[in-house]
């Protein structure tokens, strides 16, 4: 048996037409003597009724309900999608079989909300696929060792796909979405973003964790892991989209060491405060190591942090502000903090320290006035926080001075 996962997000299923455009696909594999997994996720975007936003809309007005409350309003978006979906693949003569994320063997801890997948028993989907089925998988959801419903964050269904397609070993998982696969910068802030045909899994985890939204971190991690192919490409076109694989693309990467050739893509992520924390005056040195134990006692994680012997600049992100002042407040110590910043990354491999890559970063910042407020990098990163209203004209100066767009066809 020649096994794929096909995973179809929000705009894929979200109506009629798009779902006969996934049958479409899963009819094709079958076509082609594959067996397909498929996985889905709910319904639509943000606005649509079956959307997850919606769903979690219908709480509006009451009291908050519990973490395990809203995971089990959260994961019935995923059944909706799953089971409308089965019913086109039967339309068209397929033998569906629906599975919840936890009748699939997603087994994972009970960090409602986020929780992480600890196991997958593929038993239940081999023998759907050995009777002929074609298993549809609610995604984004799992199961706790002792049965409580759990989900895997946002963006999690790319996770159930990739974790799936590592526990039955499948020859590639298939991530369907509504753009033509990884592109140097995001299409809603660069039109003429270009496609990139191959990547390894480092450059896509930088770039999936630095904002682009195309795959889920998690997803590429685990993808890492276990070395299985992704491919992500558009529901409703035929490009191939983008190949993540493992191992450098070129035999030697560092033969193309040079600032034309170095960037693979530009991100952002917004919503982010800027926090400055002085030392309180004669306190001991220790203010750095309470602080930051603190907040992550608190499960607050930090970012950018630029530490110096009376003060320090750091962020978080915007929906942990609040728990990061209380922090502060509860140990005495004075601060200032920013709201409205973004970062944007530039993501290539071995980019540090490459001679000209930061004059010429900073050449298309200063062409527009962008001004930079912290910065961080790393072997295959550079990282910069600016004011959220200069995101989006960095972004285009930066995709622009690296030549990644389809006009200039550099790299
Ligand atoms: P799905 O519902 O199919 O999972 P997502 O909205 O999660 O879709 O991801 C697709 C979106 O990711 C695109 O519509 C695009 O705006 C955004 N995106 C952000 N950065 C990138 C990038 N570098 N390449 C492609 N898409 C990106
Ligand atoms: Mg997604």
């Amino acid at each position: 048996m020649r096994v794929v996962v096909q995973k179809f997000g929000g705009t894929s299923v979200r109506d009629f037409e798009s779902r006969d455009r996934v049958t479409e696909w899963v009819t094709t594999a079958v076509s082609e003597g594959l067996s397909p997994v498929v996985v889905v996720s709910a319904m639509g975007r943000k606005g649509d009724p079956y959307a997850t936003d919606s769903l979690l809309g219908l709480m509006k007005g009451l009291p908050e309900a519990t973490p395990r409350e809203k995971d089990l309003l959260m994961m019935c978006g995923e059944i909706f999608s799953a089971t409308v979906m089965a019913g086109h693949l039967r339309l068209h003569g397929l033998s569906p079989q629906v599975f919840l994320g936890g009748e699939a063997g997603i087994i994972t801890d009970d960090r409602f909300g986020d929780a992480q997948i600890l196991e997958v028993n593929p038993t239940a989907l081999r023998t759907a696929l050995l009777e002929g089925k074609v298993p549809v998988v609610a995604g984004f959801q799992g199961k706790t060792p002792a049965g409580q419903f759990t989900t895997l964050g946002r963006g999690g269904s790319d996770t159930t796909a990739v974790a799936i397609g590592a526990a039955l070993a499948v020859e590639v998982v298939e991530i369907f979405t509504d753009v033509d696969g990884i592109k140097t910068a995001d299409p809603r802030i660069v039109p003429d973003a270009r496609t990139i045909a191959h990547l390894d899994y480092d450059e896509v985890f930088q770039l999936a964790n630095l904002g682009a939204r195309v795959l889920h971190p998690r997803a590429v991690e685990i993808a890492r892991q276990f070395s299985v192919p992704i491919r992500i490409r558009s529901t409703f076109s035929a490009n191939p989209g983008t190949l993540v694989v493992g191992g450098h693309r070129a035999m030697d990467p560092w033969a193309h060491r040079d600032p034309d050739h170095a960037v693979t893509g530009i991100t952002q992520l917004e919503d982010l405060v800027q926090f400055l924390v002085r030392s309180p005056t004669g306190s001991p040195p220790d203010w750095p190591y309470r602080l930051f134990s603190a907040l992550g006692d608190r499960g607050v994680s930090v970012d950018l942090v630029n530490l110096f012997p009376d003060h320090a600049y750091f962020c978080v992100p915007g929906q942990v502000a609040p728990a990061t002042e209380e922090t502060m407040r509860h140990l005495d110590l004075p601060y200032d903090y920013w709201t409205e910043r973004a970062k944007v990354s530039i993501v290539g491999s071995a980019i540090q320290g490459l001679p000209g890559v930061v004059g010429r970063i900073m050449s298309a910042l200063n062409q527009h006035q962008v001004e930079v407020l912290q910065s961080s990098d790393s072997h295959s990163t550079i990282t910069l926080l600016l004011k959220r209203s200069q995101m989006e004209t960095a972004v285009t100066a930066l995709h622009h001075q690296f030549g990644l767009g389809t006009k200039e066809g550099l790299v």
